[in-house]
């Protein structure tokens, strides 16, 4: 085990979920990068309740490289969970996320440390600009990116890439839960990570096991990516969504039935052809009208009250001091 205070220059972070037949390869291939370009680096491999014999393979790794360290979950928590941990445990300057399954190149380390220590860059996104994935898997993915991109303005291609580089304070200051590994260049953005960076990196064929994400990870990823978003606009003051949507809605409402009233009251007073209130369409859409605007009005009220009650409310991260 590294200890805290020890200053390394990289920590490689993998999550892996029955892998056991790409590890020794992957380890071997960090190492001789690593050691190619002189760097001090740790291996950190989140094995994420893998039911092969994965965590063998790390103990073994473990026992031979005194780089690797190995963290291994009771059960299978997904890969989210598995990265938040392996940033937990992170102690280099830079930190790299890869998968476990030999798709994305180790070879693409150092030029990815160097973008966030020369170019600045907070984070690092890898862009498998030319992907060994079946086609029902890259179709998917680019309507994903595009709507991502759109969403949240982060000009990236492949927000799900499993190859990245974080400068350290990055990877403390966020928290990755449920699927949100898909989203960390928008929690990072959310954090005020402002540079994000993308590099093209090569990516290759599964070359042992199978993948562990099937298409129900389009439909995960959509709900996902709307929590992200609604949480960022309107997580801290719900009311200024459903309040106002709620207010618009009661007015119309209101207004409306009472015009249809009044229509009726005066055609009748000055003797002329009329319908009753109840046989006007209008007048059913405008109590419709207000009861979804007592309803929205209610939703927020409730958000602004579990808000007070939440220990986060506060949350906000220091940059620097004096
Ligand atoms: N993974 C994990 N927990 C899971 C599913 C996947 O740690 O529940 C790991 C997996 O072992 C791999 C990485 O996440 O190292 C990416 O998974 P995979 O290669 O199956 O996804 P794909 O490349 O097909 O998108
Ligand atoms: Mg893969």
């Amino acid at each position: 085990m590294m200890s805290e205070e020890k200053k390394l220059d990289l920590s490689i972070v993998v999550p892996l979920y029955n892998e056991e037949e790409s590890l020794l390869e992957l380890v071997a291939w960090i190492d001789r990068v690593a050691t190619e370009h002189k760097l001090t680096y740790e291996v950190i491999m989140i094995d994420d309740g893998s039911t092969d014999r994965s965590w063998e393979v790390v103990e073994q790794l473990a026992a031979q490289y005194d780089t690797v360290r190995g963290i291994a979950f009771r059960r299978n928590y997904g890969k989210s969970a598995a990265l938040y941990c392996g940033f937990d445990a992170a102690v280099g300057e830079v930190v790299v996320t890869m998968d476990a399954d030999l798709q994305d190149s180790p070879d693409e380390i150092p030029e990815l440390r160097r973008m966030i220590l020369e170019e600045d860059y907070d984070l690092v996104s890898g862009w498998k600009k030319k992907r060994y994935d079946p086609i029902g898997k890259r179709w998917p993915s680019k309507f994903f990116n595009g709507t991502a991109r759109l969403a949240s303005g982060i000009k990236l291609h492949d927000f799900n890439c499993g190859l990245k580089a974080y400068r350290k304070k990055v990877v403390k200051s966020i928290e990755v839960y449920g699927e949100m590994h898909r989203f960390i260049p928008i929690l990072a953005k959310q954090a005020g990570f402002k540079r994000i960076g993308e590099k093209v990196v090569e990516h290759r064929a599964r070359k042992y096991g199978y993948s562990k994400f099937g298409l129900e990870r389009m439909v995960k990823g959509y709900l996902d990516l709307i929590s992200v978003m609604f949480m960022s606009h309107f997580g801290r003051s719900p009311m200024y969504l459903f309040g106002s949507l709620g207010t618009v809605m009661f007015l119309l409402g209101g207004g409306t039935t009472v015009w249809v009233i009044a229509a009726k009251l005066w055609k009748q007073a000055h003797g002329l052809p009329l319908r009753g209130v109840t046989e006007q369409p209008l007048f059913y859409l405008a109590i419709l009208a207000v009861i979804l605007g007592v309803q929205l009005f209610l939703a927020g009220f409730l958000g602004e009250l579990i808000n007070r009650n939440a220990t986060d409310r506060n949350k906000y991260l220091i940059d620097k001091e004096i």
